[in-house]
Order: structure tokens, then C-alpha cells, then sequence
């Protein structure tokens, strides 16, 4: 299961009742924070899940509405007692931007490990003690796709597997001991009384697993349909509903609603979520059928919208 929270859902400026475009997931109580513009550390406290439990930040791009809270979040972080790394990965350029950063804050009591422009998925190991990097397996993958915004920026995809189903009369039609059960299951090969156990002897299929994905920033390119492919979740930017903006869309490297919505159609996603509005749109709602009349399974994005992805 996977816990989401939308932040915040504008783009360009905080608003007074509309915070910078950012989401936190929470997985086994462990928190992956997406984005983190001027006052995500004030939605975050409106949120309450706490800030200790951030292990990772994936930043899309180095524009201010996406990284100028960065600073003050990284020091609330750090007087909460946190001796713990914290992995961020970003666009190229964030190695530099995070050395910036750090020269502002002065010390941190934990490290910053920076992963710059990823070309292959990462995995960690996330439970409820923390999370670390994993060379193959792991509980959740995050893959990237450079998009085409007016500077570097990265979207990513999230995948939590699915452990295939533990078959009792397959193991024991198998005659695999007992006593070594429980490390097939966890995918381990296993060496017992001079035999060799593989995990496909007491495992069944392949199971379908949790997929979220996150573009924002960006014009519609091709690569994201794929990308996305049969999310639970697809959330994207908006800043334009009105399709009468899509010259403005084009021009400032943004989307449109329908744009969005012809994204989501292409990548066969269950769900599409909205968010980075511009701050010249009072109400988003309004547009909800640009997006709906393609797509019709369309959310409108607001502060505080919590959801929750299971198996
Ligand atoms: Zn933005
Ligand atoms: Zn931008």
C-alpha cells in the first residue's frame, strides 16, 4: 500500500490558498518527497506526517517554485534530530544547486547523497527502520525521463512489486524443506543439505504491483506515454485549462488539461490527477471537462488531496 498527499498544487508562486506544486508519498511510514518550493515545509506541517521520516527527494527542475524550500527544509530536517543520509536525486545540474544550497545552510547533522540525471531505475529497500540502495531487488524502483521543459527536468515513475503468491502444496510437491520456506519466498536461492532451492519452486505467478507517475513541467512529448504506462496514478501538470491557452502552453514549455488528458489516454493509466495550476486560474474546476471529454477519469488536484494505492 502507498499513501499520497498533494502539498501543494500551483506552479509559479505560493498563493494564500494555493501552496507550490509538490507530493509526498509515505510507504511503510518512510517518506519520498516529490518537488519542494517556497512553503511546502508550512503544507507539510498542515499535513502533519512529519518531516525526520524523509529519506528521499526527487527533484523534477532547477526552477524556484520546485526548489527554493529546499534550504529551510533541509535545516527543519536536521534540528529534528535526523543523523540519517537522505538521497536526492534531480536533473543535471542538482549537484551544483545542492552545493549552492549547502553554502547557504552552513551544517546539516546527516548526509546528502545526490544522484544527477539517473539513466537507469534505482532500488530501495524501504521498511519502517529507513531505506537504502539495493543493486537488484529491493521494495520500490524510481525511474526517470528527461522531458522537455525550458531547463533540465525529469519525470518519475515509482513501482512497488508485487511478491508473487507462497504455494504450500507447490513446496511440498517440490519437497523442499521446511525450514527454508521463508528465504525462497523472499526471492533468496538457497542451499540446503548439499540441494539447491530456487524461489520458483514454492512461488506462484507474477503479480501486478503498484504504479504511480509523476510529470510535471513539461510539454506532451511522445516518450511519456510509454513512460507511464498503465499507471494506478498518473499525476501531471495543467498550468493552462482553458485550451484557448495552449499558445501560452507551447511558449512557456507547459500543458494544457487536454493535453494532459490526451497523455493519460495514451499511457492506458487508471487515474489522472492534476496539479501545478497557474496562478492566473482562480478555480481549475471550471475546465474539468477539457480533461474529462478525453479522459474521464480526471481529478482535479486540490491542497491536501490524500489518496491511497493498494495491490
Ligand atoms: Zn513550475
Ligand atoms: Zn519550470
Amino acid at each position: 500500500m502507498l499513501n499520497l498527499a498533494l502539498l501543494g498544487t500551483g506552479g509559479g508562486m505560493p498563493m494564500p490558498d494555493r501552496f507550490l506544486s509538490s507530493v509526498i508519498l509515505n510507504y511503510q511510514g518512510r517518506k519520498i518527497l516529490i518537488d519542494c518550493g517556497e512553503g511546502t515545509q508550512v503544507s507539510m506541517r498542515i499535513l502533519k506526517w512529519g518531516f525526520k521520516s524523509i529519506d528521499i527527494i526527487c527533484i523534477t527542475h532547477i526552477h524556484g517554485d520546485h526548489i527554493f524550500g529546499l534550504p529551510g527544509l533541509l535545516s527543519t530536517i536536521g534540528n529534528s534530530g535526523r543523523v540519517e543520509p537522505i538521497t536526492i536525486i534531480g536533473p543535471k545540474g542538482i549537484s551544483d544547486t545542492i552545493k549552492g544550497i549547502l553554502a547557504l545552510i552552513g551544517y546539516l547533522p546527516y548526509n546528502l547523497y545526490i544522484i544527477e540525471n539517473p539513466k537507469l531505475p534505482i532500488n530501495f529497500s524501504i521498511s519502517s527502520k529507513g531505506s537504502k540502495i539495493e543493486n537488484s531487488n529491493g521494495n520500490i524502483s524510481i525511474s526517470t525521463l528527461e522531458l522537455e521543459h525550458s531547463t533540465p527536468c525529469i519525470g518519475y515513475s515509482f513501482y512497488i512489486p508485487r511478491k508473487p503468491k507462497f504455494l504450500i502444496e507447490k513446496a511440498k510437491s517440490n519437497k523442499v524443506p521446511k525450514e527454508i520456506w521463508h528465504r525462497l519466498q523472499n526471492g533468496e536461492n538457497v542451499n540446503y543439505k548439499r540441494k539447491t532451492y530456487t524461489p520458483d519452486m514454492v512461488l506462484g505467478e507474477k503479480r501486478k504491483g503498484i504504479k504511480l507517475s509523476f510529470t510535471t513541467d513539461t510539454r506532451p512529448i511522445d516518450t511519456i506515454a510509454d513512460f507511464i504506462n498503465k499507471s494506478a496514478l498518473f499525476i501531471c501538470e495543467g498550468t493552462y485549462g482553458d485550451n484557448e491557452d495552449l499558445e501560452k502552453a507551447i511558449k512557456n514549455k507547459h500543458m494544457t488539461f487536454s493535453e494532459a488528458a490526451s497523455l493519460a489516454k495514451s499511457g492506458d493509466v487508471d487515474r489522472l490527477l492534476l496539479t501545478h495550476f497557474s496562478p492566473a486560474m482562480d478555480n481549475p474546476e471550471i475546465y474539468i471537462k477539457n480533461a474529462t471529454n478525453i479522459f474521464p477519469n480526471t481529478i482535479i488536484g486540490y491542497d491536501g488531496f490524500i489518496d491511497e494505492l493498494s495491490f
